[in-house]
């Protein structure tokens, strides 16, 4: 899929299983999530779902920070064998998923400035950059990633959760990338067959285009009307 089919599946997908985990408790884990967590962990979500594609030149994640996201990209490509190898299989999304956990461990700073680094790619990939003016495009984008880590911060988000849903959206892109064309290896390195090659639609054809895109919309407005308690959010009148 497009990177901005993969970001949206993040979107969705992270709402799909807030009721399903809603208010389980595990040490040094819980899943309180209240509207602050549903919408950090939605562009958590999204912006990891992007993240197994740093292998690719092109790739909307790998321009994201330029020169940072390129050299960090070829060197992920080096260590996971090539485009969609490694970096496409459950064995990275674990390894991503608990660097991140223990990131969170360690400090908070870390996880706040992860955070903004993963929705700035999240917005990058949900196409909100202007490509006409990529200075004023890169600026906007960072006000306003800066704007909503801040927000989620001061609101207090725990994000006690935060290697889990990394892992998540990161397995969701092999997913997204099975429906198409295009084959991934799951179980790199074990056993490097290709699951899904060959069968699905074509990347940006019209399935992608007319339905899926679509779908994932709605979805995300679906999950957005349901999972919120919209009248004790909005301001009285
Ligand atoms: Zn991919």
């Amino acid at each position: 899929m497009m990177g901005h089919s993969h970001a949206l599946s993040g979107v969705v997908g992270w709402m799909a299983v807030v009721p399903l985990v809603q208010g389980m408790e595990f040490p040094g884990l819980s899943f309180d999530l209240g509207p602050g967590e549903i919408v950090a962990g939605s562009l958590v979500c999204a912006g990891a779902a992007l993240l197994p594609d740093l292998d690719h030149k092109s790739a909307t994640v790998t321009k994201t920070y330029g020169k940072v996201t390129e050299t960090l990209g070829g060197m992920l490509g080096f260590l996971f064998g090539g485009h969609r190898m490694g970096t496409h299989s459950f064995f990275f999304a674990i390894l991503v998923g608990v660097l991140v956990q223990l990131l969170a461990l360690w400090s908070e700073l870390a996880v706040q400035i992860f955070v903004f680094l993963l929705i700035g790619i999240a917005l990058q990939g949900l196409g909100f950059g202007l490509d006409k003016n990529r200075v004023a495009s890169g600026i906007i984008n960072a006000m306003v990633t800066g704007g909503i880590t801040l927000a989620l911060f001061t609101a207090g988000v725990n994000y006690s959760w935060l290697g889990l849903a990394v892992a998540f959206g990161v397995v969701l892109h092999f997913f997204g990338d099975m429906i198409t064309k295009m084959g991934v290896p799951i179980f790199w390195p074990f056993y490097k067959k290709r699951f899904g090659q060959d069968k699905g639609f074509v990347t940006d054809g019209p399935v992608e285009q007319k339905l899926v895109t679509p779908l994932l919309t709605i979805g995300v407005i679906v999950g957005t009307v349901y999972l919120f308690d919209w009248p004790s959010l909005l301001p009285e009148y």
